[in-house]
């Protein structure tokens, strides 16, 4: 089978999402169509409150779509009468957002964190899951961070950096980023584009919201652009 026969990592066709406010019905996501592969990286853009966050939700399978077809790989999704995503397998989607604060425990130290999803089939031993994470604090220029350290001792630039580290250990198929480089020093930013580089380059398909058009234009593949109250389409 060739590249181009295998089915996208995910793909969503003419995807609507409508929510009902107190000041009416309004649509952030409307009949957006889009193909992310192995290996590739999508960027997206809009002003705030183009439905952005509401896409990449969609999109990892957080929220179900109104109308329209999602699918991992060639399969469906959202199943008829089904409450949850079904993915092709465990630990295929890891969603990463704007607050790294939300996917790390302010109690844990950052080995235990980085390697938790790892002992989800099984535990390695405490002291090969602390091999394992200063391993991957080394590829992301974080050898210097002492592993037991926890959150509140490190800076936000590294939080962020933990928690993109966090989602890689469990080699998902698909990476969604929400504005991952928001309110990051440039060093981090770079860190970030590498660590996002090398995934795609071993397979995983990306998705990244991001303000920073330069920054998105130096590492996506496509780019596409959301506006307020119109149909988009991609890939
Ligand atoms: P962006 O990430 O591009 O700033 P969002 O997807 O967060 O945009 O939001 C798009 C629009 O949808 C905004 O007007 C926002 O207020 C609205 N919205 C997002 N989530 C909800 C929700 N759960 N309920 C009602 N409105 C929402
Ligand atoms: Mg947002």
């Amino acid at each position: 089978m060739n590249a181009t026969a295998e089915p996208a990592v995910v793909s969503a066709d003419s995807i609507t999402r409508r929510y009902r406010t107190t000041h009416g019905d309004i649509t952030p996501v409307h009949e957006v169509s889009l193909a992310v592969r192995r290996g590739e990286i999508l960027g997206i853009r809009g002003p705030s409150g183009s439905g952005k966050s509401t896409l990449l939700r969609l999109l990892a399978g957080m929220e179900r779509p109104d109308s329209g077809q999602l699918r991992y790989r060639d399969r469906a999704a959202w199943p008829a009468r089904s409450r949850t995503a079904r993915y092709p397998r465990a630990g295929y989607v890891m969603p990463i957002f704007q607050d790294p604060s939300a996917s790390l425990d302010p109690r844990w130290p950052i080995w235990r964190t980085l390697t938790e999803p790892l002992t989800a089939s099984g535990n390695p031993g405490r002291a090969a899951l602390r091999a394992t994470a200063r391993q991957w604090l080394d590829r992301a220029r974080l050898g210097h961070l002492d592993p037991t350290a926890r959150p509140g001792q490190i800076s936000g630039g590294q939080r962020q950096r933990v928690a993109l580290l966090r989602a890689l250990i469990a080699e998902p198929a698909l990476i969604v980023a929400d504005e991952p480089t928001a309110r990051q020093d440039v060093i981090t930013a770079a860190a970030m584009s590498e660590l996002l580089t090398n995934a795609s380059q071993s397979g995983t398909a990306i998705i990244v919201v991001s303000h920073d058009t330069t920054w998105l234009r130096g590492i996506a593949h496509h780019v596409l652009p959301l506006w307020i109250g119109s149909p988009n389409s991609a890939g």
